[in-house]
């Protein structure tokens, strides 16, 4: 694996606070040790990203350590992909766990040894009720939980039948080993949760080893006991489990880190619930896990975003003790600021219109001098050549133009980026009368953009030589979700109804400028007023593939919609 990208930064907050107390009452000997968690039953998400910026980066920042964790307890919903995919997402973001790639399953003799032990301390029993029996008798809010019929057998009883649990004597869900602390409790999750349930599945690392597992909160502070995490960061969802997570560790009397709780991630027009991101890619929504519409940290990477700008997106958005939802727009600006700054310019067509310069020489071809970054002297120039027969963008065009409508169209003036400025002469139109050919005319003293006479021309446009430009397909993308908020359904409502028809939109028969031939796959460019593109992995010899990453927020923008 290459070595991963620079620190990530931590954003401010209580969090930092509290582990900096911690440094000062000394409470874990000066130590901080986060860990990363994710259950490996689906693709890293933005969220997660949250989660990577706050564990790995507040360790890095308080020169302490992050383990990478594989919450792998559920092995009806684990696969070995998803594990690859998270370890290589992980890295790509600049998390660094060192050697400290651990999996809960790892655990699992110890997680087991401190069932028996807390059986043996009379503070477990194995219980008959079924799921729905458990869940019928918990109670409610207001109401009192009844104690299982089952709470009371004997130590040695539980040891004998926890023991034919494990041994594969009982069906899936025949049985349960649940904690017993209070029915009564008015927290639910301390109603003699349950710790250990059957179910005979292949898991994707221990095999056939086990068919019971423990549950969520039985397994999650023993892992981060065992490793000695000093601050295990977690969502808000998990504070009212808190309690049961202090109750586990301090029966068992072993290391005891501190569950500390965060704000969710949530973004407009996104949805975040793994549950969900799965139907989209298993019903074929999307076109995989990396599809560049998913919120998913792998479909970002294809469409073109940067760690760095999820870094800085994730350092802005900070963190609190409530739920909100960030904008979209947020994300979008911390990607443009980031592709500013290093995506090189260049001009392509995306839907050509042919352009003939009449009084330009046939067969001569000019090379002029482009910019490849105005942020960046550093990137050069690059030569572009120019030629008799251009491609510009159609929208570029109008024959009637409306007010304010400063581009080309006929007897009007406008200026060829880098080239020179030429003036529509007249028109060729197909069957239908749409335009297919615009015959112009140059004024060769404007080679460059400037008139030596001074005379100005509202508006500068891209274009390509036809004979030079190489051919491409465009993918653009618009939000996956039309709403605003599509976790908010109405009745009879499903998530997929809010689905976006015109998410993708796939352009053919693009024109570039002949730099582009050998784009990598990954590699970012800013199409001059049309967005930043990156070479998608579709990208193979001779056919070129680019993914609109982010569109250009500038003035063109304003002025089409005015016209449109
Ligand atoms: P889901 O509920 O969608 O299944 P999860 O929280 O169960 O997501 P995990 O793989 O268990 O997903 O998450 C790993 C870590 O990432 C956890 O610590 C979790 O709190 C954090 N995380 C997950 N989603 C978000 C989010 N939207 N914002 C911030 N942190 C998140
Ligand atoms: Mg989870």
């Amino acid at each position: 694996m290459e070595t991963p990208n620079e620190a990530v930064p931590a954003p401010s907050s209580f969090l930092r606070d509290t582990m900096i107390e911690d440094l000062k009452s000394n409470k874990y000997g000066g130590r901080v040790h986060t860990r990363f968690p994710p259950e490996p039953n689906g693709y890293l998400h933005i969220g997660h990203a949250k989660s990577i910026s706050i564990n790995f980066g507040l360790a890095k920042e308080f020169g302490g350590k992050c383990n990478l964790r594989f919450d792998d307890t559920n092995p009806s919903r684990e696969e070995t992909e998803y594990v690859e995919s998270i370890i290589r997402d992980v890295h790509w973001l600049g998390g660094d766990w060192e050697e400290r790639l651990f999996y809960a399953s790892d655990y699992f003799p110890q997680i087991h040894a401190w069932a028996v032990q807390l059986i043996k301390a009379g503070k477990a029993y194995v219980c008959d009720l079924s799921a729905e029996e458990v869940r019928q008798t918990r109670g409610t809010l207001t109401e009192a939980g009844r104690e299982s019929p089952y709470r009371n057998r004997s130590v040695e009883e539980n040891l004998d039948l926890f023991e034919s649990m494990r041994k594969g004597e009982f069906p899936d869900g025949a049985r349960t080993l649940r904690a017993k602390i209070d029915m009564a409790s008015p927290n639910l999750n301390m109603r003699d949760p349950v710790m250990y349930r059957i179910l005979h599945a292949e898991h994707h690392r221990t095999g056939k080893q086990w068919c019971i597992y423990p549950m969520y909160d039985f397994a999650h502070g023993q892992c981060d006991s065992i490793e000695h995490i000093t601050h295990s960061i977690c969502t808000l969802e998990f504070e009212d489990h808190r309690p049961l997570y202090d109750w586990y560790i301090e029966q068992l009397g072993i290391y005891h880190p501190q569950q500390i709780e965060f704000d969710r991630l949530n973004i407009t027009y996104t949805v975040l619930s793994k549950r969900k991101l799965l139907t989209l890619v298993k019903d074929k929504f999307v076109r995989g896990w990396d599809d560049p519409r998913m919120p998913t940290i792998s479909g970002m990477r294809r469409r073109g975003y940067t760690p760095e700008a999820l870094r800085s997106f994730c350092g802005r958005i900070g963190i609190s003790k409530t739920n909100g939802t960030t904008e979209l727009s947020l994300l979008e600006h911390s990607v443009r600021e980031d592709l500013n700054r290093r995506a090189l310019r260049v001009m392509g067509v995306l839907r050509p219109l042919k352009v003939v310069i009449e009084n330009y020489p046939e067969g001569q071809v000019e090379q002029m001098e482009a910019v490849n970054n105005p942020e960046d002297p550093s990137a050069g120039t690059r030569a572009v050549p120019f030629s008799r027969e251009l491609y510009i963008e159609q929208e570029d065009f109008r024959e009637n133009p409306p007010r304010q409508y400063y581009r080309l169209s006929p007897g009007h003036e406008v200026r060829l980026r880098y080239g020179y400025f030429i003036t529509c002469t007249g028109v060729v139109k197909d069957a239908q009368g749409q335009p297919i050919e615009l015959r112009c005319t140059y004024d060769p003293a404007t080679r460059g953009g400037n008139a030596p006479d001074g005379r100005k021309v509202k508006s500068t446009i891209h274009w390509v030589s036809a004979a030079h430009a190489v051919e491409a397909e465009a993918r653009l993308y618009e939000t996956l979700f039309t709403k605003e908020n599509p976790n908010d359904l109405e009745e009879g409502q499903q998530f997929t109804d809010l689905l976006n028809p015109n998410s993708l939109e796939v352009v053919e028969g693009c024109k570039l400028e002949p730099s582009l031939a050998n784009a990598l796959p990954g590699v970012s460019y800013q199409f001059e007023r049309l967005g930043y593109f990156c070479a998608d992995p579709d990208t193979k010899p001779g056919h070129l593939v680019f993914n609109r990453t982010v569109a250009l927020r500038d003035t063109w923008a304003k002025i089409e919609k005015k016209t449109a």
